[in-house]
């Protein structure tokens, strides 16, 4: 079936833009439907690319709304480690279609995913339709390097044949939950297999002193040592990092996901030197990290809160500005993270947002995206040509909500 939308308002032109096998094949004022398309009349609605995820743990739906209000490590220790020791495929894949449906909702089509049992996180996206690149946490904290090779061996068998809108990651947890010889060989793997890895780095100022104490050395010079930080890697929080490691990232081509709601909410104490990343040429993306922290998935809402805490936290409204925080935000900022171009052969990945969006009415709209609206302001999910929601509605939505639901309470949450 091929795709045609309508009268869509993009860079202030009425145009049309037509979806061929997945992919844009005519976007501009003349474009219109041809007999046989699936039409969208856009009504003058705007057509802006979508956001990226840069990361969360889907399946953590589950853990939504309870065991809040603790620290990082007794909130890991206490309320999400025990149940995680029991979590059943059925469990994954039920939380991570409901956050799939909540990304969908609002307007993310790619996200990067941490979490266990990830062919069923995999299952999930491929009937959701929306994209992931998925890795297993591996840690080898309470465990050995063998078990920890086996599973991320393990997980990536699983994942080979997951489909196209799947990519395959490693995910070593953190430095702190992973041995400096797992690290090390989870770099060779990275490097000889290309796969992207992802890693959370610098989220609480006690991890930086705790590698400062047991290495003699800051958290990204430590990963950089073990061959861990490359144009494949993915940094997540990144909060603590001083000007000589934001400047061996920039080096090496990392990248950093920031997730400022997650921060907030877990009160690590500091935020992620934005200013001072980008001035260095850090590549940087956005992350809502897991419902457990969060406890949304509405990335174009902490789109807000990333651009506010930055401008509080420099005490300078210029920090950052709106056009800024939207590349950061639709992944423009850092190569890796995938983001969506709207142009001629790209995937055909989009958004229409509301046409009667009483928040977008006024104003430049990047402005109004950024500090006005939330994900509610998303009409309409196009991913690889294929409708996801429209009129703000995803379908099936209501099953889902009920099965995830149903496995919480199997978990006891
Ligand atoms: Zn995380």
């Amino acid at each position: 079936m091929t795709l045609t939308i309508t009268d869509a308002l993009f860079d202030g032109q009425r145009v049309g833009l037509r979806c061929e096998g997945g992919r844009i094949a005519a976007l501009g004022p003349e474009v219109a439907a041809q007999p046989g398309d699936e039409t969208i009349d856009a009504g003058g609605a705007h057509l802006v690319p979508p956001l990226v995820n840069g990361h969360t743990h889907a399946a953590m739906t589950l853990f939504r709304g309870s065991g809040g209000d603790l620290p990082l490590m007794p909130w890991l220790e206490e309320k999400i480690w025990p149940v995680e020791a029991r979590l059943s495929d059925e469990d994954v894949y039920w939380g991570a279609r409901l956050a799939c449906a909540e990304m969908l909702r609002s307007g993310t089509t790619r996200f990067w995913d941490m979490y266990w049992q990830p062919e069923a996180t995999a299952r999930a996206v491929g009937d959701a339709g929306i994209r992931a690149t998925i890795g297993a946490p591996l840690f080898d904290l309470n465990g050995s390097p063998e078990k920890l090779r086996d599973s991320a061996h393990r997980s990536l068998e699983a994942l080979a044949g997951a489909g196209p809108e799947i990519t395959p990651a490693l995910a070593p947890h953190a430095i702190y939950t992973v041995s400096e010889e797992s690290l090390r060989w989870i770099g060779e793997l990275s490097a000889e297999r290309g796969l992207p890895v992802q890693i959370h780095l610098s989220e609480t100022e006690k991890e930086v002193q705790d590698c400062l104490a047991e290495h003699g050395e800051r958290p990204a010079s430590y990963l950089d040592r073990l061959g861990l930080l490359s144009e494949r890697t993915v940094l997540a929080h990144g909060v603590w990092l001083d000007p000589d490691e934001l400047a061996l990232i920039a080096e090496r081509g990392a990248t950093v996901v920031t997730n400022p709601v997650a921060n907030m909410k877990l009160a690590v104490g500091g935020v992620f030197p934005h200013p001072a990343a980008r001035s260095a040429g850090v590549p940087v993306g956005l992350g809502t990290d897991g419902a457990g922290s969060n406890d949304s998935l509405d990335l174009l809402a902490d789109l807000k809160t990333f651009a506010l805490v930055q401008k509080h936290a420099a005490a300078d409204p210029t920090a950052i500005d709106a056009a800024e925080a939207w590349a950061v935000a639709t992944g423009t900022r850092a190569p890796l993270l995938g983001a969506s171009r709207l142009e001629v052969g790209a995937p055909a990945d989009f958004l229409l947002l509301r046409a009667e969006a009483p928040e977008l009415g006024i104003g430049e709209l990047t402005a109004d995206l950024v500090y006005a609206a939330a994900g509610a302001a998303v009409d309409t999910t196009v991913v690889g040509g294929k409708v996801l929601m429209r009129g703000g509605e995803v379908p099936g939505l209501g099953e889902i909500v009920a099965r995830a639901a149903e496995r919480a309470e199997r978990l006891g949450l």
